[in-house]
């Protein structure tokens, strides 16, 4: 079991840690030795020059090198070894995006940041932008988890460099090495397992590594190697889910959704295997395919009904890809598909990174006539301002919006208020996940535009598509569940 905190405990956590500390004494004052104060480690140091050149910090092979003599000096004092391992969360966007003596004197800024918090003479490294700091006497969980609170916090005020403010965060993960011997490359490979659980759990947190998490990075690995095969074995395909005209119950177009067969699990869904490809740069070829699949398929219906439009998803990576531009813009010509019955459907915050050579595709990508619309619309964290430079055409609301209508008033004025701001910015507005007739009716009094969800068509196999289309209105669809994927 993970322990997670948004700087805050739960119960959960209170047990986990009763379990953790339990052969452990009982909790006393943290007091790690002052390794870097040692004089002759200082000495080798200054001799083999392997302190880190740009933070003055120590290197990780120091850290190899002191880590076995922490775990037999700490043994002989009832105590143990933690590693705590900090990587900034969005460190290589900043770097990406700007010039490299922004980035170089951000890792200066928070390295000093992390030394202010932590006992002078505490041993910290530096990995590109993963800080490790090891801790040699540690005699109770809670005391790592105090200091992992601490980085945290001491990363909350923002770093002002060239007259901006630079918010940077970062995640934890924490290996708390065993009573006897063990190596350091054992420890740090726990608090990295660790260290992924903090990520995926939303970042700016930290995780304390459990055994259980192992076989989570197990299962991930295969997924990971089924998904590699999958691509090249046909096993994904898409399904199609129809969007709506409010005012006439037209199907206006698509959101074209990937879903894997795989072999021995049956359907899987891209809420599982998409993250994963994202991680593993999988994503790249995954995403190609779609976006032709869907280019393809989509033309093939406009044959007959020349008004739909096709919407396929981007995920971040696959938006800051640099072929994502003439991929787009191959997929369009390979296929015959116009460029403007196309719609790329990106998150907030992929949206909102304002790095130029985003900024650049999106303008290139409106510039060549592809629409963009900003999916989960509500959820992240928009700019106003960014959002009118925004070369965008539609906005999704998110479904969590469109399940309180009626039963929240406060999802009610936000519907209200994204659908009056999008058409004050000339912006075209789709609802999300409508499931009762109750909730399409109130959309339409709304004055939203667009409408997709379970009670229109659940996602499609294509072959039902052209059927469905032949029917006079989109209420058809809503008879056809039994050919749903
Ligand atoms: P999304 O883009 O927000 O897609 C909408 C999700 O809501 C779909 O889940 C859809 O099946 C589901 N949905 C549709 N109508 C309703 C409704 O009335 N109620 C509820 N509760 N759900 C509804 P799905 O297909 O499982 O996809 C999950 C997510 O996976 C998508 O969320 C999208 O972020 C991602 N995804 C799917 N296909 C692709 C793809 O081809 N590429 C990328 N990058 N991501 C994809
Ligand atoms: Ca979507
Ligand atoms: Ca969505």
């Amino acid at each position: 079991m993970a322990i997670r905190a948004d700087r805050s405990t739960c119960a959960a956590q209170a047990a986990a840690l009763q379990r953790w500390e339990a052969p452990l004494q009982a909790p006393v004052e943290l007091t790690p030795s002052t390794i870097t104060a040692q004089p002759e480690l200082a000495t080798r140091l200054e001799r083999d020059g392997r302190d880190d050149a740009l933070t003055s910090l120590p290197s990780r092979t120091v850290l190899l090198d002191r880590h076995d003599d922490a775990v037999a000096q700490a043994s002989q004092r009832g105590a143990r070894v933690a590693v705590v391992l900090c990587d900034l969360d969005n460190f290589r966007l900043i770097n990406q995006s700007q010039v490299h003596a922004v980035g170089d004197e951000l890792l200066m800024a928070v390295a000093r940041r992390f030394e202010a918090v932590l006992r002078a003479g505490t041993l910290v490294t530096r990995l590109g932008d993963e800080f490790v700091v090891l801790l040699d006497d540690v005699r109770a969980v809670s005391d790592v988890m105090r200091i992992a609170e601490r980085l945290l916090r001491a990363l909350q005020e923002p770093v002002v460099l060239a007259e901006r403010d630079w918010h940077v965060t970062t995640s934890i993960g924490i290996a708390v090495g065993a009573a006897g011997p063990q190596l350091a490359e054992d420890l740090l490979r726990d608090a990295d397992t660790a260290l992924s659980r903090a990520k995926h759990d939303g970042k700016d947190r930290y995780a304390l590594f459990d055994p259980t998490m192992r076989a989570v990075v197990t299962q991930r690995l295969d997924l990971e190697h089924d998904l590699r095969r999958a691509i090249q074995r046909g096993e994904l395909r898409l399904v199609y889910q129809p969007q709506v005209a409010l005012d006439s119950g037209e199907i206006v177009g698509f959101e074209a959704l990937v879903r894997w067969q795989h072999p021995i699990r049956g359907l899987i869904s891209p809420a599982e295997f998409v993250p994963v490809a994202e991680d593993s740069g999988l994503i790249i070829p995954l995403g190609h395919w779609v976006l032709r699949h869907a280019c393809w398929t989509a033309q093939r219906w406009r044959a007959q009904h020349p008004e739909l439009v096709i919407a396929v998803n981007l995920s971040a990576r696959q938006f800051r890809h640099p072929t994502l531009y003439d991929d787009v813009v191959s997929a369009i010509s390979e296929t015959g598909l116009p460029a403007h019955a196309l719609v790329l459907e990106i998150t907030e915050s992929t949206a909102m990174d304002d790095s130029a050579a985003s900024t650049r595709t999106l303008a290139n990508l409106r510039a060549h006539g592809v629409r963009l619309a900003i999916d989960d619309f509500g959820t992240g964290y928009s700019s106003l301002a960014q959002l009118k430079r925004l070369p965008v055409a539609c906005l999704k609301i998110d479904r969590a919006f469109i399940a309180g209508l009626g039963e929240s008033a406060d999802d009610e004025m936000i519907v209200a208020a994204i659908i009056g701001l999008a058409h004050a910015m000339g912006l075209c507005v789709i609802a999300e996940g409508v499931e009762t007739a109750w909730q399409y009716e109130r959309l339409r009094a709304l004055g939203c535009d667009w409408a997709q969800g379970y009670l229109l068509a659940p996602p499609l196999a294509p072959e039902v598509v052209p059927g469905i289309l032949e029917a006079p209105r989109a209420a058809a669809a809503m008879s056809v569940p039994s050919s749903s994927v």
